[in-house]
């Protein structure tokens, strides 16, 4: 049982509907979207639940520090940042919105696949600079192109059907048995050496996992077709950088939401991210009005239903 008043501390930015939802319910809310670490690591046994995204990582330091805590809440999917194992030992709960985003990263996925296709980075960008540059770079349709999908979990299912609806054949791989799933939108589960060989898209929906780290390294991209574009809005770390720049020349194009260090500092990232051959969003694969609302909803009867049998 909780004893007190229940004190949250929102480290990130999030809806307004989110904190009016908890404020309703009576409980004590700190917003401090941005806080650093030393500010964060001073004040968190003062709360029993701490909100956040993927900026800062709950490791066992925090959970420490945090004397009071009973639910770490991300405000979002990805669950990496977290020692889950840890917490869950120290007997707090870790809860998450795992489905509020699946159609916003979908959809941000299938605007990357065709952005690289029909080489529209470059071509707003040339208008913009007042220029006209019709017939400079000749784009190609996704119709009977090979997509290949890496996890097809919630969102590379998604993408998958997305592929189907554009004609495109789809090859999955993913580690648990997804044949008859995949059959019946007339893709094909595969091993993950025939997805590199056959696809001329790529596009990655795993988790990060000590099995995904470095995922796409150079001998895996020295099997991919010349001229085969990568998309990656899963996480940074799935793609081994170093590995990426040097295999560029080769590839069709790569899109990337997500990178090894966000944001990027280090002069590899910004190597990464001035070829012309990348494009890079700043991880807003769940920035929708939609997105955020679900996660808000999502996030908050989760952790009633913790705070209800707690
Ligand atoms: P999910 O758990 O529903 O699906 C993941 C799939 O990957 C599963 O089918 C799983 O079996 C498969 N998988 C796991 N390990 C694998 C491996 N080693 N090899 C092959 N397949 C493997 O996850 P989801 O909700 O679809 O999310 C997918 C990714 O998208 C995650 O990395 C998540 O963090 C990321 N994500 C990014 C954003 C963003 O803003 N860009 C937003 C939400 C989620």
């Amino acid at each position: 049982m909780f004893v007190g008043r229940i004190k949250i501390l929102i480290i990130d930015r999030v809806s307004e509907k989110f904190v009016k939802q908890l404020a309703d319910k009576g409980f004590d809310i700190d917003y401090r979207p941005g806080i650093n670490r030393e500010e964060l690591e001073n004040i968190i046994s003062n709360y029993n639940i701490l909100v956040f995204r993927s900026r800062m990582k709950i490791d066992r330091d925090l959970i420490d520090k945090g004397h009071n805590l009973r639910i770490l809440a991300r405000y979002g999917i990805g669950l990496d940042n977290v020692d889950i194992d840890y917490a869950i030992k120290k007997g707090i709960a870790v809860v998450n919105a795992p489905n509020a985003s699946t159609i916003s990263v979908a959809e941000l996925t299938l605007g990357l696949i065709i952005m690289i296709f029909r080489n529209l980075y470059n071509y707003i960008e040339h208008v913009k600079r007042g220029l006209w540059p019709k017939g400079k770079f000749i784009g190609r349709e996704l119709y009977g192109k090979n997509l290949g999908i890496v996890g097809y979990g919630r969102i590379g299912s998604r993408v998958a059907h997305y592929g189907r609806a554009l004609g495109m054949n789809v090859y999955v791989y993913d580690i648990r048995d997804v044949r008859n799933d995949v059959e019946k939108i007339g893709g094909k589960q595969v091993e993950f050496d025939e997805l590199l060989e056959v696809s001329d898209v790529i596009s990655l929906h795993v988790p990060l996992t000590p099995l995904t780290y470095h995922m796409i390294n150079d001998n895996v991209l020295n099997k991919v077709r010349d001229g085969c574009v990568i998309v990656n809005t899963s996480r940074g770390e799935v793609i081994d950088t170093y590995a990426l720049i040097k295999h560029l020349d080769r590839l069709g194009g790569v899109a990337l939401d997500v990178l090894e260090q966000e944001p990027p500092r280090d002069e590899i990232l910004f190597q990464l991210i001035h070829h012309p051959k990348v494009i890079v969003t700043p991880h807003i694969g769940a920035e929708t009005v939609e997105a955020m609302d679900r996660i808000a909803d999502e996030l908050y009867n989760s952790i009633m239903e913790v705070i209800d049998w707690l």
